[in-house]
């Protein structure tokens, strides 16, 4: 008998964070429990109907939609861009199921003991509380402008973005983007790309840029390079002391005072250096490490005593684990959070002791860094450094990445229709799911750098 009839009623998953981890939980979850391989596995296997469970999955999102957060240093430099990066949930055909709920609000605590959230409902700001089974943490970083778009909605997004966009077009006397990190590298050299007659100055306080990346040196060196190819001028081994505003309109807008006693003027400034921190601060502080990142096993379970801690899970960047923190990895832990939910969900109705997809424990750091027309990418299995256009269309494509995170997690096919349970073991399901395990092949291995 299929496990979905002897289920009394459907399990309640709620993830907290429509974003690469937390649509791929979901996702992958929803392909578990309609019987299918998990979207991201890439295998050719058949529908398997006592592998189907009823699932009602609830996303709570503080956004309105899904944002390409890899693109927004060309969110903020093109309009034309930054509209396709935010896609409304509602927007989104993989999401349109009835399996799959959205709650627009930000979860302000969780009671583990008796699996409770407490989401403050954006608009309404009510607190509103939700019941759950299992619990899945892909909430992310809190990030400061311009890495992130602090506008919550599209609109305002655009908004945000279109504003940023006009203060670099009317730079007479050019930007200054200070901290040669991978964000603000990314910023400096798409600013230069889409407005080639501004000048555009990186400003880093150490002699290496990406000094803090446990990079080779060597891949530091050719991400240089690129930034000077892509006609970026850079100031190394400075401090900025302060940024002072114009009164007057007759200067430039801003005067940026080097700790080396330079004063360099700038039509607009760009502070792009790493302003972060994880988001679990709804979670029992025991739940997480002393930086705030939560605590996990390698099956992504809490690793915690924290009361149900077999029911709640932790994905992306918000987890503590090793390994410099990347879309793809976000991704991968959704898909292994999926993989042993939807383990458990059948182990409990089974009675059976499942075996857990496990992460790796040292991963080592990779990175691709999209520099103007070119990237430069450096990862295992022996840290080869390399760069060129033909890297940039590996990992990046045309668009930094969208096209492909958003075929990877397939976010434009329809869901799979669940009933009836005879008809997908062969014919159209089949099919698509043989095609889109190419797919699956081919993106995995582009994502497998950053
Ligand atoms: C500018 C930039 C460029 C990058 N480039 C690359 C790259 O080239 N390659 C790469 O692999 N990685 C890159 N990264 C890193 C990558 O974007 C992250 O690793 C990835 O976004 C992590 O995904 P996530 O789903 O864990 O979290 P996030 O993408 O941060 O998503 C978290 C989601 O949770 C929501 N949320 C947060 N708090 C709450 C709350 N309290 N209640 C409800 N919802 C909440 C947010 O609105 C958001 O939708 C880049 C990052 C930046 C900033």
């Amino acid at each position: 008998m299929s496990a979905a009839r002897i289920t009394e009623r459907p399990a309640r998953i709620l993830v907290i964070g429509g974003s690469y981890a937390g649509l791929s939980v979901a996702l992958n979850l929803l392909d578990l429990c309609n019987g299918l391989p998990s979207r991201f596995t890439g295998n050719n296997s058949p529908l398997i109907p006592s592998q189907r469970v009823p699932v009602e999955i609830t996303i709570v999102d503080e956004r309105d939609g899904f944002y390409h957060l890899i693109g927004s240093p060309l969110a903020f430099a093109s309009s034309e861009y930054a509209l396709k990066a935010w896609t409304l949930f509602q927007d989104i055909p993989a999401l349109q199921t009835s399996a799959v709920k959205f709650v627009r609000g930000s979860i302000s605590d969780l009671d583990c003991e008796e699996r409770l959230a407490t989401i403050i409902e954006h608009g309404t700001q009510q607190s509103v509380h939700i019941e759950y089974d299992y619990f899945v943490a892909a909430s992310g970083l809190r990030r400061a402008a311009p890495s992130a778009p602090q506008a919550l909605s599209r609109k305002q997004y655009l908004l945000e973005t279109a504003e940023h966009i006009r203060a670099a077009e009317a730079a007479k006397d050019g930007v200054i983007v200070v901290g040669a990190g991978a964000v603000g590298i990314e910023m400096a050299a798409e600013l230069k790309l889409l407005l080639p007659k501004i000048k555009v100055t990186l400003i880093h306080s150490r002699s290496r840029i990406l000094s803090s990346e446990p990079l080779p040196d060597e891949f530091k060196d050719l991400a240089l390079k690129l930034v000077h190819e892509a006609g970026v001028k850079t100031i190394l081994d400075v401090r900025v002391i302060e940024t002072i505003e114009s009164k007057t309109s007759d200067s430039a807008p801003f005067e940026v005072l080097l700790s080396d006693g330079r004063r360099i003027k700038a039509g607009l400034v760009i502070n792009a250096v790493s302003k972060f921190h994880p988001t679990a601060s709804y979670l029992p502080p025991r739940a997480l490490d002393p930086e705030g990142y939560v605590k996990i096993k390698p099956s992504l379970q809490f690793n915690s005593d924290i009361p149900n801690a077999f029911y709640h899970h932790a994905a992306g960047d918000i987890v503590s684990w090793s390994g410099i923190k990347r879309c793809g990895t976000a991704m991968h832990q959704g898909q292994y959070a999926a993989i042993n939910i939807h383990k458990k969900i059948l182990a409990q109705i089974c009675g059976i002791t499942p075996t857990y997809k496990e992460l790796a424990f040292d991963v080592p750091p990779m990175m691709g860094l999209a520099v103007g027309k070119k990237a430069a990418s450096c990862g295992p299995p022996d840290h080869t450094v390399t760069a060129g256009e033909d890297v940039m269309q590996l990992f990046f494509g045309n668009d930094l990445a969208l096209t492909i995170c958003w075929n990877y997690m397939r976010l434009g096919d329809a869901p799979f229709k669940v009933e009836p349970l005879s008809t997908s073991v062969d014919g159209e399901d089949t099919k698509v799911d043989t095609l889109s395990s190419q797919r699956a092949n081919l993106y995995m291995k582009r994502l497998s750098v950053r």
